[in-house]
């Protein structure tokens, strides 16, 4: 992944936003508590003024937004620098130090070290999932980390090996996937 596509592909945090949501919901939000389809998109207004985008479950009434219960969870660090953090973290063969990701992405140390740490949590705990969509093929290497070895090769088992989220280019297609199911915040 290289950072300057990744800037082009998302050039205001609404792309980002958009994207994330497409990608996390492909046929539209769900409710996280009941699974409904229907679910309403409410706009707030926040202490601080800023709006903030919720969904509303037609069913049970719940209020969520795009990233509850996701990596991106109760944070206020823009998608855009979420995005830049995975895409670092992925491509940094030798791993990438809170230090480097401060300079990076131009966030205070004290929250690059949370996201740093957030995202190998994900890398570390999160289930297998299925990697690429129909007409999407991404490069097994880079989608497959953790564990002391990498892997040797596209045909190296991925045992021991723990696909997170991905964010991956082909033929000029960017592509993210979140974990399949099961996706949980925080982690125990
Ligand atoms: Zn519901």
């Amino acid at each position: 992944m290289n950072l300057f596509n990744l800037a082009k592909k998302f050039p205001t945090e609404e792309h980002a936003l958009a994207y994330w949501m497409k990608t996390r919901w492909p046929d539209g939000a769900r409710c996280l508590a009941c699974d409904h389809d229907k679910c309403y998109l409410i706009e707030t207004k926040g202490k601080t003024g800023k709006v903030a985008r919720l969904f509303e479950c037609a069913d049970c009434g719940l209020h969520f937004s795009a990233t509850t219960n996701s990596l991106f969870h109760d944070s206020h660090l823009p998608l855009q620098k979420w995005f830049m953090a995975i895409s670092l973290m992925v491509e940094a063969k030798k791993g990438i130090s809170a230090n480097q990701m401060k300079r990076h992405i131009g966030v205070t140390y004290k929250t690059a070290w949370y996201v740093c740490h957030r995202i190998r949590q994900a890398m570390q705990e999160g289930p297998n999932f299925t990697v690429g969509g129909p007409t999407t093929t991404v490069e097994i290497d880079e989608t497959y980390v953790g564990g002391r070895n990498r892997l040797q090769g596209h045909k190296a088992s991925h045992k021991g090996k723990t696909a997170v989220l991905v964010l991956a280019e082909r033929e000029g297609q960017i592509h993210m996937q979140k974990m399949k199911k099961h996706w949980s915040w925080p982690y125990a």
